[in-house]
């Protein structure tokens, strides 16, 4: 069995996995994608100490300084169920079993796409997804953003302080952020509002110039000209695995204390998988290192 099995290799599966194998226990990574989120991205300017890097070439950082450590590395499968016996026992999709005395869980989020025409054409040129990572890029230009949620209101906060002017476009006649940061929202100067707005198509040609939206009351289609777009109906935990098995919020978020531990003993988790605020790379990798150490921490004690 393993000491420590960490499922997923984003930077907080890959953070864990390196900090579990420098205390000299028998590590093992299930790595179905190394770099996670990360592949889908260009620039990377907000990882401190690195002042510019790209996705795929993080990705890869991140797999080398794996490969620097004895750890068992399996590529190319899931995890799809777990559970606690004497051992804790991770089930992958080729049916193998594997065991271990704690396991950390970094399986990570995905965006939810708008999943209109031009969306996958114009990621990285115009539309993104992370206010804090892509924001600045748009500085002293016509930017969208698509939801009226917590983030998404928060979003368009956040973006009007660079951009020269935001457009919020929410589904519903109403918006459903909490009311201070409506109130927030509203009282910007350079901030529009079209709520009942179904965003149609997002338009351009070597990237991004514009935005479909339909009127929902009227009917009509509109179109504006924009520079970017940054959608922001939700993001979704990796967890449906989990379902029943751990303690998870509304959101299907994997509840953790501060030290990374979950409703089962022996069983930590660690980056956007958790409900920890702000789903960053550099927030990812101190988690996993927090979840590995406390995982250590958890075998030295039992
Ligand atoms: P992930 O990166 O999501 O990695 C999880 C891994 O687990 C994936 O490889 C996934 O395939 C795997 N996995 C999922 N389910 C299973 C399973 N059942 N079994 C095994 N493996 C599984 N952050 C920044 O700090 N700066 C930026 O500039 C930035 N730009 C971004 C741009 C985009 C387009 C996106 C989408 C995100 C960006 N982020 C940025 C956010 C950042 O990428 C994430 O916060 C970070 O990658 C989270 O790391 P993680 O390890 O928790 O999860």
């Amino acid at each position: 069995p393993y000491d420590v099995l960490v499922v997923g290799a984003g930077p907080a599966g890959t953070s864990a996995a390196i900090y579990a194998a420098r205390k000299g226990i028998r590590t093992g990574l299930i790595a179905e994608r190394f770099g996670g989120q990360v592949n889908d991205t260009l620039s990377i300017e907000n990882l401190i100490s690195v002042k510019h890097t790209e996705g795929p070439k993080l990705a890869t950082a991140l797999e080398e300084h794996a490969k620097e450590y004895p750890i068992d590395i399996m590529k190319s499968v899931r995890a799809a169920k777990l559970e606690k016996k004497d051992l804790i026992e991770v089930t992958l999709d080729n049916g193998a079993v594997l065991k271990s005395k704690t396991v950390v869980i970094a399986t990570g989020a995905r965006w939810r796409n708008l999943n209109v025409p031009g969306e996958q054409e114009f990621k990285n040129k115009g539309v993104a997804y992370c206010p804090h990572c892509d924001g600045p890029l748009f500085a002293g230009k016509q930017v969208a953003v698509v939801g009226g949620g917590n983030s998404g209101v928060e979003a368009a906060i956040d973006l009007a302080g660079v951009a020269s002017h935001v457009t919020l476009f929410e589904f519903m006649p109403e918006l459903k952020a909490d009311q201070v940061l409506q109130d927030r929202l509203y009282s910007l100067p350079n901030v529009t509002v079209h709520k009942n707005a179904q965003v149609k198509e997002i338009t351009g040609s070597s990237k991004m110039e514009g935005i479909t939206y339909i009127d929902r009351e009227t009917g009509e289609e509109h179109h504006l000209p924009m520079d970017g777009v940054f959608v922001q109906i939700g993001l979704v935990p990796n967890t449906e695995w989990l379902e029943g098995v751990l303690e998870r919020n509304r959101m299907g978020e994997i509840i953790v204390d501060e030290r990374g531990a979950t409703s089962i003993p022996g069983v930590f988790a660690a980056g956007d998988c958790t409900n920890s605020p702000y789903k960053q790379i550099i927030i990812s990798m101190g988690s996993g290192a927090t979840a590995a150490l406390s995982a250590f921490d958890h075998i030295i004690r039992n």
